[in-house]
């Protein structure tokens, strides 16, 4: 077992995505790949990358998600990756401490070098944001690029997750949660950003900004009711769940 700090991070840092302008471009997918291949603390393999199969280690993904039909359907991109929760069992169930949550800023990060490759963490993670990469047979997640967000060597303006700067459509947002005057806290509060899967206690950092009602094709504004309907039992959450069990 590892444990969290023992008081919650005076910054939690974190991202703001939002389903409303995401494009499923994969722009942010490609860069979080890039960079984290190219730079510290080591490669993501691939397996079989020209082949038939091909599969490999990557720390954001992009589903996409149909709802409704003919002139009221849309389609929904949701991009995934770790969510640097405030209560990650990811953490506690870690049995030799390469798990951890950083106290001063909350992100969540592995040690690879105390990294056995269990895959209790894994199991642990409701929103399967955890990736054990077969060529080091270590676990990797999203380290909220903290290679760059505290490098001098960048541009200040570029001293954010590789993601966020690879975003055209700017949907992802990333800053300090835990400051209510923020930019993220901000966006958050003015459109009603959710947590993922709030009924598993994780308290999730990250946070998604939903999509916003279209007008049809016969210009009446609204959007598909699957959308809107923030019901677990079925609709976009609905939808979540399914997409996070499987
Ligand atoms: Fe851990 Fe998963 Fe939460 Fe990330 S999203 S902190 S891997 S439980
Ligand atoms: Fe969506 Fe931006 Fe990622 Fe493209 S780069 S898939 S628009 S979040």
């Amino acid at each position: 077992m590892t444990s969290l700090p023992a008081s919650p991070p005076p910054k939690q840092l974190g991202l703001v995505i939002d389903l409303d302008t995401c494009v499923g471009c994969h722009a942010c997918v490609v860069n979080c790949k890039e960079w984290n291949t190219g730079g510290y603390p080591a490669p993501l393999s691939d397996q079989d990358p020209y082949g038939a199969e091909p599969s490999g280690a990557w720390l954001n993904r992009v589903h996409s998600f149909e709802a409704g039909e003919g002139a009221n359907g849309r389609t929904v991109h949701f991009p995934k990756s770790c969510l640097h929760c405030a209560e990650p069992d990811c953490v506690t169930v870690c049995p030799t401490g390469a798990s951890y949550k950083r106290s001063e800023d909350g992100i969540v990060l592995v040690d690879e070098a105390l990294c056995i490759g269990c895959g209790l963490c894994a199991w642990a993670c409701p929103y399967g944001a955890r990736e054990l990469d077969p060529l080091g047979g270590v676990m990797k997640k999203c380290t909220l690029c903290i290679d760059r967000i505290y490098n001098e060597n960048i541009p200040e303006a570029e001293r954010q997750p590789a993601c966020v700067n690879a975003c055209p459509a700017h949907a992802r947002h990333f800053g300090d949660l835990a400051d209510p005057g923020s930019k993220v806290s901000n966006l958050v509060a003015e459109r009603s950003g959710m947590d993922l899967m709030p009924e598993m206690g994780y308290r999730p950092t990250n946070k998604y900004l939903p999509p916003r009602p279209r007008r049809n094709q016969a210009g009446a504004l609204g959007a598909p009711a699957a959308l809107e309907a923030a019901d677990p039992a079925g609709g976009f959450l609905g939808w979540l769940d399914t997409l996070l069990s499987v």
